[in-house]
This record gives structure tokens, C-alpha cells and sequence, in this order.
């Protein structure tokens, strides 16, 4: 019996980096996966390599920020593939790097709107089935900046701090419908988000990737694997006595 056998997943944000990694985990222990992403054809890149290695996958394009677009898409992940065990909401976007005076309303709701409002709609979409499956796992991906400050990135802080409240306050709404509820908080992860970070910093990608492996005790910064394997087991019935916690990924960065 593999971890999550035969249980249905939905990946927010599938087609690259760490929910890439997420899909592919969780497919290589036995989940029905839908992968879901604005970046079309990446996203349809990791359902064939789940088909190829024997595993079962589809694709839907969801725009988290857009609730019509994740109503309608979990209605058809439900009716094809027959339930909803497991929610990952990992769709997220770095958003602007700039002093929080000089940010414009706009900026500040292009953050709030893919990373607080998606995780909200496809929660809010999802519960229904998982209350009707008698269970359900969802795990929400947060971030050190969700822990701790870095004087950077303000409403991307602003996000991830949100969802880490956001998910302990649904662990225990529906801990009596059996649905856990859990945020993930990876350190920095060499992923095309923290890519382009580096690409637009004024030293350029190296020294970015220098800067950020010197922050990190461990030494180096860490991968999409090193954050799916801690999303499946929050996924699986090994962590059926836990709900409401923080699962720090991050190679010591906030133990300092
Ligand atoms: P990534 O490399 O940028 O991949 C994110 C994926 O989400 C991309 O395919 C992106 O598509 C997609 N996406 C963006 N906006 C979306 C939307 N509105 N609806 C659906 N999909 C959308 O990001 P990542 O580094 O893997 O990060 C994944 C999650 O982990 C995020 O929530 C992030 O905040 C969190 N996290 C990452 C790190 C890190 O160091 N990488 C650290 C802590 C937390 P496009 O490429 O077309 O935009």
C-alpha cells in the first residue's frame, strides 16, 4: 500500500518548482493527481511525465485569484476523478521588492489576490467534498516570511503570515469533520521564483545564490523534494494526529 493511495489531489500551481515536485511525490505514492496552473503547458509536462511513470494525472488551468475558475474546475477534479481527499495550496508569487511607502495599491493586491484570496476560494471550494468524503488534508504553502521578518518583499510577508493564521484557524474549524488543515514553511528553495528574485537583484543570479546558501546554517539553500516530502507526509495518514502546525523546511534559516 503506498502513502496515498488512490487519493485525490489538487495541486495549485503544479507546473513548476516546488508544486512540481509536490505533484510528483504525492503521484509516486499512488494519488490521482490534478495538476492546476496558469503555465498551461508546463503543467501539462508533469501530467505526462506522471503518466509515463505510471501514475494517474490530469490538467486544469486555475488562476487561483479567480473564484468562478476554481469553482468550476473542482467541480469537474470531483466528477472525474470522484472525490477530494487533498488540497495543496501552493500557488504563490514573490509579488514587488520595494519599500513598503513606495508600494502601489495595485502591487499590494496582485500579492493578496493570488496568495491570501486563492488559498481562500480553493479552500472555500474544496471543504464541501471533503466533508462529504468524511476527511480531507490541506496543506497551505506559507513561507519563512510567513514566520519572521527580512525587511523585503512587504506584502509578500504580508501573505504568508496571513496563511499561517489562515490555516491554524481552519485546523480547528473543521478538526470535528475530520479535515486537517496545515501550512508548510519552506527556506529558500532554488525554484524559477527565487530565480528570478536573483536575476533582478543588483549583483546578479550567482551572487543572489551565494548570498542566499551563506543564510541558510546548513549551507546551501534547498530543493523542491526537500518540501514535497514533508507535503506528503502532511498528506498521508502518517499525520493523522496532526493539524494546525507549522512545518518548518528551511535548513536551520529561523532556528538562528
Ligand atoms: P514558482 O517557481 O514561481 O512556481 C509557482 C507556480 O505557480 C508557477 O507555475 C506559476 O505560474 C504559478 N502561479 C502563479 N500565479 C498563479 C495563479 N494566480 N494561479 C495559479 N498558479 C499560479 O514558485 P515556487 O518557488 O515553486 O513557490 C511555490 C510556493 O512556495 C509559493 O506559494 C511560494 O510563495 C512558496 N515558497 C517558496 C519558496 C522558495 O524559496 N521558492 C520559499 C518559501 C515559500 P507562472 O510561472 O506562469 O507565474
Amino acid at each position: 500500500m503506498k502513502r496515498v493511495e488512490d487519493k485525490v489531489a489538487i495541486v495549485t500551481g503544479g507546473a513548476l518548482g516546488i508544486g512540481r515536485a509536490i505533484c510528483l511525490g504525492l503521484a509516486k505514492e499512488g494519488a490521482k493527481v490534478a495538476v492546476t496552473d496558469i503555465a498551461d503547458e508546463d503543467g501539462r509536462k508533469v501530467v505526462e511525465e506522471i503518466k509515463a511513470n505510471g501514475g494517474t494525472a490530469d490538467y486544469w488551468h486555475i488562476d487561483t485569484a479567480d473564484e468562478d475558475n476554481v469553482s468550476s474546475a473542482f467541480s469537474e477534479i470531483k466528477n472525474q476523478f470522484g472525490s477530494i481527499d487533498i488540497l495543496v495550496n501552493n500557488a504563490g508569487i514573490a509579488g514587488v521588492n520595494k519599500p513598503t511607502h513606495e508600494i502601489t495599491k495595485e502591487e499590494w493586491d496582485n500579492v493578496i489576490n493570488v496568495n491570501v484570496n486563492g488559498v481562500f476560494f480553493c479552500t472555500k471550494h474544496a471543504i464541501p467534498a471533503m466533508k462529504e468524503a468524511g476527511a480531507g488534508s490541506i496543506i497551505n504553502l506559507s513561507s519563512i516570511y510567513g514566520m519572521i521578518g527580512a525587511a523585503d518583499l512587504p506584502p509578500y510577508h504580508a501573505s504568508k503570515g496571513a496563511v499561517r493564521l489562515m490555516s491554524k484557524n481552519d485546523a480547528l474549524l473543521y478538526a470535528k469533520d475530520k479535515i486537517r488543515v496545515n501550512s508548510v514553511h519552506p527556506g529558500f528553495i532554488w525554484t524559477p521564483l527565487v530565480e528570478q528574485l536573483g536575476k533582478d537583484s543588483p549583483g546578479g543570479v550567482d551572487e543572489f545564490r551565494k548570498q542566499l546558501d551563506s543564510r541558510h546554517p546548513v549551507g546551501h539553500v534547498g530543493e523542491s523534494e526537500d518540501i514535497a516530502h514533508g507535503v506528503v507526509y502532511l498528506a498521508s495518514d502518517e499525520s493523522k494526529f496532526v493539524t494546525g502546525t507549522e512545518l518548518l523546511i528551511d535548513g536551520g534559516y529561523t532556528a538562528q
